[in-house]
């Protein structure tokens, strides 16, 4: 699927390195998070797992959850909840 719900929201993100191309190459922009890896959503200003992310970098173009990297374990779960979910709902 081309679009995705969730997308990749870090206190913190790089740019990634060239080594790193061969998985981002393909993402804009070509960023990486650099802290641990939150997931959010459109039209809220909080993590999947609560958090306020308003001030926090937001990896529009990196699907939830990401390749790499350390990621909120807390968002894994809830979004694959909402995921099933939305599944659920989509029958
Ligand atoms: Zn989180």
């Amino acid at each position: 699927m081309a679009n995705h719900r969730w997308f990749v929201t870090a206190q913190y993100v790089e740019w990634a390195k060239p080594a790193d191309s061969r998985v981002w190459i393909a993402q804009e922009p070509r960023r990486v998070a650099r802290s641990l890896a939150h997931a959010k959503t459109v039209g809220t200003v909080l993590t999947a797992c609560g958090l306020r992310a308003s001030s926090w970098e937001k990896l529009w173009g990196c699907a939830f959850p990401p390749d790499e990297g350390d990621i909120c374990q807390q968002c894994v779960r809830i979004v694959a909840r909402a995921e099933a979910r939305t599944t659920a709902w989509a029958f």
